[in-house]
């Protein structure tokens, strides 16, 4: 059984997310999306916030599961079962970043590979601190976000004021 992770902060998860965790899903038999710890940033939605609304949209992928963990990456693959660590592209932007933790996470365990997907070009522009942007503005958000998590969406980004 061929086991992936897909890792990220998904505050909140987009339809770039969605696009790459669809994809993954058909080329592994199992795949856990894993909200991340990530001090860096200054979150919209606390970790299980993210992983309810992750749940709600992947609810009719059996083979799908999201969770959260605070530990490091490769270990949580190792606990799991997986051997790969997938990550979405978007641009070159995106790459320099993303080599480094993939050798990284290569140097402490070399049986765990990270597998790059190409965004789809639907996509390439979209960010979860894009759509945060546009909700306070009340853009139409229906070509960013999942449908079943919009409204959640609004009413947190509103609330904070
Ligand atoms: P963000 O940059 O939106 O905060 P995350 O930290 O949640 O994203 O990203 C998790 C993973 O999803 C990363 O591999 C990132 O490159 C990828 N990703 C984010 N947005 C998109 C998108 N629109 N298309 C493809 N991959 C994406």
């Amino acid at each position: 059984m061929k086991i992936a992770v897909y890792p990220g902060s998904f505050d909140p998860i987009t339809l770039g997310h969605l696009n790459i965790i669809k994809r993954a899903s058909r080329i592994f038999d199992k795949l856990y999306v894993v909200v991340m710890k990530n001090s860096d940033k200054n979150p919209l939605f606390t970790r299980e916030e993210r992983v309810e609304l992750i749940r709600r949209t992947v609810v009719n992928f059996p083979n799908i599961e999201a969770e959260t963990s605070d530990g490091l990456l490769v270990k949580y693959c190792r606990e799991k079962g997986a051997t790969v660590i997938v990550k979405g592209l978007r641009a070159v932007s995106d790459f320099d970043w993303e080599f480094q933790m993939a050798l990284a996470n290569r140097k402490i365990d070399p049986a765990i590979d990270t597998l790059f997907l190409a965004s789809s070009e639907k996509y390439t522009y979209l960010s979860s601190s894009v759509v945060k942007e546009m909700a306070k503005y009340g853009a139409d958000l229906r070509e960013f976000l999942p449908r079943e998590i919009i409204d959640d969406i609004i009413a947190k980004v509103l609330s904070k004021g």
